[in-house]
């Protein structure tokens, strides 16, 4: 933007103190450039005052001449803005400044107001002096619109428009470094996935927007509403101190979902289970707060449709346990604190040892030996287990050889519990596979034990794994039997050896043989399929009598012995039958 000579002339026909008499080409071609560009154009006085004005200007602030003609640019904007016109355009009047661009929203007669980027130089006259100003306009409008629509975007759930994530996280920062006492709702819609399944995504879509719709008004404008995804609402609780604080949106909440919801002309009831947590514990941090309302829903879900749990020092204490539990055992692991145990199957025919199971034990350094409750559940959730399990099979790989008591009994076998995540682990069966042949087992000795849930989840895809673990030699047992959803129906399909019959039906039978239907079937279906009975958990005598007479094929429990080191089992064995 020229500041000097031929700004000048543009200006001057309405400037007006010294008209020049001749029109140069040049002086032309400006003016039809000022009355034709599709941007807006003024000239003003030193003070801001519009003089001439251009057509695009005109149609842009959609004005006429006479409605601009002696206003400023500063009556025009916003208060704010107004002042910081006037001042800009008092420096360029002085000369301290050439120019100054900005930003900002013009009125329009008719109410509205344009988003404008507005640029002012100063032009002087031929002798040098400050004469005029000159003013650019462009109407930004369609941008900014575009900007605040992508800022929303980022910050609002497409499906609901309720705020999302990124804006839960601002806010919950934001409240956390004010200290204002907030809070954390965790609401999980109970069966979404069901009606999303049932009834299409749409309508889905749908109710979660009529939900959304709800939540806001329960949370007045007091609480911010987000949506995380899926059937994720959470909802940052502002001026809540306590948890009776919290109770009471948790009711308005709740009372949001007791109308029913209208999904395509299907009345649909709606519960929600909800965790709370709330800023008021200790040593909290905001991404805390979120972690523990989430374990605070995981609880609620445990307690049925429509709970609410709070995060409370027993959770707390739970969490912190499980942390201690998870660091402990990476630890335990790389000092070899994890061992196998035997415990023996007796052959209930004649009382010999046939085999044993290998379990897992853990000799923690300050509790003493741990059973697998204490440890197992979080070997499983932090997939320890796998590394745990090729220790086991390892182990037993390296005790079978002295368990055996020469070529002319039969082999004395070792049976291995897997877990589902060891089940469904991609390499289970070229791990199984080189163990045996670089340990040189005989695989008839080496068995496996899969729950029957496990098995039966499994057992919707396919039988290749089971099969090829067949095809290796392994046999296969069937953990837990009876206390799954019973599959005796299955039994014949699955490539299965053995069925372990759980312990609690044996501690049922009572000393007459009551209560033995179970074990009966159970029995009776194996035989007819050709697949051994093994009872777990015999205690006592009797219920080895009983076990014996049902014709089960062996027999485990703490009558027999109890889970023993690797010493201890191999001397059992060479002792020689007892039972
Ligand atoms: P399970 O497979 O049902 O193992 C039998 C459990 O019953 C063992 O508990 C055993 O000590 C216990 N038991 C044996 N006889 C009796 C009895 O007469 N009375 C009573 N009341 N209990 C008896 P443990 O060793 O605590 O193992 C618990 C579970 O941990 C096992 O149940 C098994 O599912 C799992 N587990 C153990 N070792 C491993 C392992 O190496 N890998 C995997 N994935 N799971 C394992
Ligand atoms: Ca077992
Ligand atoms: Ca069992």
């Amino acid at each position: 933007m020229e500041r000097e000579g031929s700004g000048g002339t543009v200006g001057s026909t309405t400037g007006g103190r010294r008209r020049r008499p001749v029109r140069t080409t040049m002086q032309h071609r400006q003016e039809v450039l000022f009355l034709q560009s599709p941007i807006g154009m003024a000239v003003t006085t030193l003070d801001g005052h519009l003089g001439r004005i251009n057509p695009a200007l005109c149609e842009l602030l959609g004005a006429t001449i006479g409605d601009l003609m002696g206003r400023t640019f500063a009556d025009l904007a916003p208060p704010a803005h107004a002042e910081q016109i006037r001042r800009l355009d008092a420096r360029l009047k002085s000369g301290e400044l050439p120019h100054y661009e900005l930003e900002t929203r013009l009125q329009r007669p008719d109410g509205q107001e344009v988003h404008a980027w507005l640029k002012m130089a100063l032009i002087h006259g031929s002798d040098g002096a400050p004469r005029q100003l000159f003013g650019h306009v462009v109407d930004i409008s369609r941008r900014k619109k575009m900007e605040q629509q992508l800022r929303h975007d980022a910050a609002h759930d497409s499906v609901t428009g309720l705020p999302n994530r990124t804006t839960f996280a601002d806010r919950l920062r934001q409240a956390h470094e004010t200290g204002t006492p907030h809070g954390v709702l965790f609401i999980d819609l109970d069966q979404f996935k069901l009606i999303n399944d049932s009834l299409g995504h749409q309508a889905g879509d749908e109710l979660l927007v009529e939900v959304a719709r709800r939540f806001r008004l329960a949370a007045a404008g007091r609480h911010l509403v987000t949506r995380h995804g899926g059937d994720e609402f959470v909802v940052l609780l502002l001026d809540v101190a306590d948890a009776d604080g919290a109770r009471q949106v948790v009711s308005h909440i709740e009372d949001a979902l007791n109308e029913p919801f209208d999904v395509r002309g299907q009345q649909v009831y709606m519960s929600a289970s909800i965790g709370v947590a709330l800023s008021q514990r200790p040593d909290h941090e905001p991404g805390a707060l979120l972690r523990e309302a989430d374990t605070a829903l995981s609880r609620a879900k445990t307690l049925g449709r429509g709970s609410v749990a709070l995060f409370d020092d027993e959770m707390h204490t739970a969490v912190v346990e499980r942390l201690r539990i998870e660091t402990e055992m990476r630890r335990g692991l790389e000092l070899g604190e994890f061992e196998t145990f035997y415990q023996p199957v007796v052959r209930l025919e004649d009382g010999q040892i046939a085999g044993f199971e290998a379990l897992l034990r853990w000799r923690h350094p300050s509790r003493g030996m741990l059973n697998p409750s204490a440890f197992l559940e979080v070997a499983e959730d932090t997939g320890h287990i796998i590394t745990l399990g090729r220790q086991v099979v390892e182990d037993v790989c390296r005790i079978i050889p002295r368990l055996q008591r020469g070529p002319e009994q039969e082999p004395v076998f070792v049976t291995v519990n897997l877990g589902s995540r060891e089940f469904a682990h991609p390499a289970l069966a070229d791990e199984l596979e080189s163990a045996l042949e670089r340990t040189a087992v005989d695989p008839r000795c080496l068995r496996l034990e899969i729950t029957e849930t496990v098995m039966m989840a499994y057992e919707r895809n396919d039988f290749e794994l089971l099969d090829r673990l067949k095809r290796l030699g392994l046999r296969l047992y069937i953990d837990d039997f009876g206390t799954g959803h019973s599959s005796l129906a299955h039994l014949h399909r699955l490539p299965i050896d053995a069925v372990k019959v759980d312990r609690e039906f044996v501690r049922r039978c009572g000393p007459e043989g009551e209560h033995l239907e179970i074990a009966v079937a159970v029995v009776s279906i194996a035989r007819a399929f050709g697949i051994q009975v093994v009872a777990e958990g015999i205690e006592s005598e009797l219920q080895l009598d009983h076990m014996r007479r049902l014709g089960c094929d062996f027999g485990q429990g703490w009558l027999f012995g109890r889970a023993m080191n690797a010493d201890a089992a191999v001397e059992l064995t060479s002792a020689g039958p007892r039972w």
